[in-house]
């Protein structure tokens, strides 16, 4: 079993492994567990994903005014769409780090875009700067 936070209610449901790839739908709200996009999450929703699932969070902290954030998009958007097949545990999070101040100081964000990998409750992996596709799904492919 593993637990999974659905992406448009937040609520958490237990599925079996084996039912991840075959569209699990969420107790709660009837919609999809699994989101081929990234997906804007608040600073407290993260920490209850971190804490409480048992899902792989790929956390993009941009901010609107940098310009390598907005570069780096698309790359991110085209990485959850590629792990949502073969991964669909594994969930792609951006946080506004101008909006989501508290977390971003919690998690010690000090340029961005920052990209990290949290896992098992923890943080795993983190690096700054942005990657081209290739770099980045290497870069996610290493912790799922
Ligand atoms: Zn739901």
């Amino acid at each position: 079993m593993m637990i999974i936070m659905c992406p448009h209610c937040g609520g958490l449901n237990r599925v079996p492994a084996e039912k991840l790839s075959k569209q699990p739908t969420c107790g709660h709200c009837k919609q999809s567990l699994i989101t081929d996009k990234p997906l804007e999450m608040t600073g407290s929703q993260l920490n209850k994903a971190i804490q409480k699932t048992d899902q792989v969070m790929v956390v993009d902290f941009w901010a609107s005014w940098c310009g390598p954030c907005k570069m780096f998009a698309p790359t991110f958007a085209q990485a959850a769409q590629h792990f949502s097949n073969s991964h669909p545990q594994a969930r792609f999070v951006k946080i506004n780090t101008e909006q989501e101040q508290a977390i971003s100081a919690q998690f010690g964000i000090r340029s961005i875009p920052t990209l990290a990998v949290f896992k098992n409750g923890q943080e795993v992996d983190r690096i700054s700067g942005a990657m081209d596709l290739t770099q980045f799904k290497q870069w996610v492919s290493r912790h799922l």
